[in-house]
């Protein structure tokens, strides 16, 4: 198998129109979880769930020229699992931004035998988008795009370096605990 990873060079910006068209494949998965938001003036502050809807797309400049993958970008079976495995760490827990809450806070949360996940990032849509990301980019897919829906109506999106509006700077990283 090979996995398709961009040539930032040359596809920074994939076009519509020359010769720098390529191919994309996308998947999405999507998490249950609680999170909210610190320092925050609204009602993101309190305590809430979302069916966090993720979409992840691939880009490539070229297909599999040989194999069982001849003609493909990538199978997609191996795409949606790891899209899957990364999205359901999320699925089911209390989100909560390292250093947010107190330590007793936890430990009576713990005692309850709720399920936190502590991360090193404010909990927002965007910050997951890049999560994702980085997780899917560092397991070598070519990731050019991220979507994180929150509700249906409203999606932050980050950009790779292979597929994004902007030429250039390399995506952060965003560790998890
Ligand atoms: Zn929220």
């Amino acid at each position: 198998m090979t996995l398709a990873i961009c040539s930032r060079a040359a596809f920074a910006r994939p076009q519509l129109e020359g010769t720098t068209m390529g191919f994309g494949l996308k998947t999405e998965a999507h998490f249950n979880a609680a999170h909210f938001l610190t320092d925050f003036q609204g009602k993101c502050e309190n305590i809430h769930g979302h069916r966090w809807r993720v979409v992840v797309y691939l880009y490539a400049d070229t297909l599999d020229t040989s194999g069982e993958n001849r003609d493909m970008l990538i199978d997609f079976g191996v795409f949606k699992k790891a899209v899957r495995e990364e999205v359901a760490k999320f699925d089911h827990q209390f989100i909560v931004e390292r250093g947010s809450l107190a330590n007793d806070t936890i430990a009576c949360l713990e005692r309850e035998t709720f399920s936190l996940l502590m991360v090193d990032f404010r909990t927002t849509a965007e910050n997951f988008a890049r999560y994702f990301y980085t997780r899917l980019t560092s397991r070598g897919f070519g990731v050019s795009r991220v979507d994180v829906y929150e509700t249906p109506n409203n999606c932050a999106i980050y950009y790779g370096p292979c597929g994004g509006p902007h030429d250039g700077s390399d995506a952060s990283v965003v560790h998890m605990a």
